[in-house]
This record gives C-alpha cells, sequence and structure tokens, in this order.
C-alpha cells in the first residue's frame, strides 16, 4: 500500500458550494492542499479557501469554466498555483436542466452531458500521466442514484451519471496496476441549491432514512476514497443515499 506524496494536490470541480464545498475542506482536513474551482461564485470560493485556511489547511480558489475543453490548462493552472501534482480528482461539478423527453431540447441535452460527463473524461485523461508516475492516485466522480435508476424529467441528467458510472469501471480497469483508484459516489437527496425547490415532504417520505442528506455525509465517503486507506478499492460506486437505492 503506497502512501500520499508530499506535494500532493487536490482538484474539486464545481466547489464553490454545495456538495463540492464540503468536499473542499473535507480533503483539505486530511491534508490535502485542495484547488477550490468555481465557474461564477467567486465569493463561494474565496469563503471555503478562506475557512480551510482557518483550520490551518492549504487551498486556493481556481476560476475555470470545465465545460470550455481546456482541462490541460485548469490542471496546469492548479498545479501553478498549489506547487504540485494533481493526484486526487473530484468531479463534482454539475448542473440540471429537467424536462420530459418528449420536451427536452438538444441544448438541454448537450449543456447537461456537456458539464456532468464530458469534462469529466477530460480531466481524468489529462490527470492520469501525473497520477501514475506518482504511483499514486484518485480520481472520484460525483454520479447520482439517478442514472442507475429511473427519475421522469432527467433523461439527460440520468444518461450524463450513468455514463459516468460505467468511465469510473472502465478507467478504473485500465490503471489499477499502476497505484491509481477511480470510484465513484452516488449521492441521494442532498440539501443544496440544486433541490432546494425540490425537497418536498412527500418526496422526503419515500427515502427510507426520511431525510435529506448533507453535503458532509457526500464529503466523507470521498475523503475516504481519496485516504491511502482506500488503495484497494476501485471501479465501485458507493451510494451516499439514505437507503434510496436499497
Ligand atoms: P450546486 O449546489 O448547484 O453546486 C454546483 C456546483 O457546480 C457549483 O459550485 C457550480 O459553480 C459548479 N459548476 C456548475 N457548472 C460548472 C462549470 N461549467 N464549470 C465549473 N463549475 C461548475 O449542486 P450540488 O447539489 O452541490 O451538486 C454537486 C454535484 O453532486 C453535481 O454533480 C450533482 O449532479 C451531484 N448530485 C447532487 C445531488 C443533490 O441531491 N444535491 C444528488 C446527486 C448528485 P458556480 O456556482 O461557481 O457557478
Amino acid at each position: 500500500m503506497s502512501a500520499r506524496p508530499e506535494n500532493a494536490v487536490a482538484l474539486v470541480t464545481g466547489a464553490s458550494k454545495g456538495i463540492g464545498s464540503a468536499i473542499a475542506k473535507a480533503l483539505a482536513a486530511d491534508g490535502w492542499a485542495v484547488a477550490v474551482n468555481y465557474r461564477s461564485d467567486e465569493a463561494g470560493a474565496n469563503a471555503v479557501v478562506e475557512a480551510i485556511e482557518a483550520e490551518g489547511g492549504t487551498a486556493k480558489s481556481i476560476h475555470a469554466d470545465v465545460t470550455n475543453g481546456d482541462a490541460k490548462a485548469l490542471l496546469k493552472q492548479v498545479e501553478e498555483a498549489l506547487g504540485g501534482p494533481v493526484l486526487a480528482l473530484v468531479n463534482n461539478a454539475g448542473v440540471a436542466r429537467d424536462n420530459i423527453a418528449l420536451q427536452l431540447t438538444d441544448e438541454d441535452w448537450d449543456v447537461v452531458i456537456g458539464t456532468n460527463l464530458s469534462p469529466a473524461f477530460r480531466l481524468t485523461r489529462d490527470s492520469l500521466r501525473s497520477m501514475i508516475k506518482a504511483r499514486y492516485g484518485r480520481v472520484i466522480n460525483i454520479a447520482s442514484v439517478v442514472g442507475p435508476r429511473a427519475n421522469a424529467g432527467q433523461s439527460n441528467y440520468a444518461a450524463a451519471k450513468a455514463g459516468l458510472i460505467g468511465m469510473t469501471k472502465t478507467i478504473a480497469a485500465e490503471v489499477a496496476r499502476r497505484g491509481v483508484t477511480v470510484n465513484a459516489v452516488a449521492p441521494g437527496f442532498i440539501a443544496t441549491d440544486m433541490t432546494a425547490e425540490l425537497a418536498t415532504d412527500e418526496i422526503v417520505k419515500a427515502i427510507p432514512a426520511r431525510r435529506q442528506g448533507t453535503p458532509e455525509e457526500v464529503a466523507a465517503a470521498v475523503r475516504f476514497l481519496a485516504s491511502d486507506d482506500a488503495g484497494y478499492v476501485t471501479g465501485t460506486t458507493l451510494y451516499v443515499d439514505g437507503g434510496m437505492s436499497a
């Protein structure tokens, strides 16, 4: 079992709020220097960095729209800002554009696939070289309970999240002998901006745990998968869903 190299950096995409911000804080608490990526919410990202620094951790906010296609430039920006290679990559940035398939536009299909799936592939591909060289790497893709199972009105989102899980398994098999693990975390119904308008009593009653999850509960699973302890866990999907998929 290998240990995390001293200068290792973690990149969390979409870390200005919600689940991503909790993941950034949890990884920083575990000693990772963390790149807090954001697209539009600079104040949110700066607040995450300040909270990490207040606890004695290291973090920098990094502006980039992951849909711009230039994963190499983002990784370079992170490495220059934090002084080491990205050896933990958390593909968390995501959006939802819901509608039933009959009415779903090409644009809403493309935006969801182009934000939730394609950047995760490009960032994974372009960070693997450093990970393989270090013989240490952790890729964690934030998927969803939606994808492995249906949710009417989310065919674009389900396709992206199921795609992430398929990609996770395949790349995990490709790099397993190199000390690099690739896993997915599938949250259920978590209290963030993304779900703020959806949280009805009816939905919550359908969750076996009878409550929404917190971003911190998802972050705890990511923290484990990023740790040295999880070196033999690869290609799997860890559900954090209060029993929704049971
Ligand atoms: P959220 O509160 O809406 O936060 C989304 C984050 O993604 C923000 O930091 C946003 O950045 C960032 N983002 C969006 N588009 C981006 C882009 N093009 N480039 C860079 N960053 C971008 O959502 P959340 O609930 O925390 O969701 C985080 C992840 O968990 C998503 O992948 C989501 O699909 C997944 N998930 C959430 C739930 C849930 O119940 N909440 C359940 C299952 C899975 P800015 O704000 O700076 O623009």
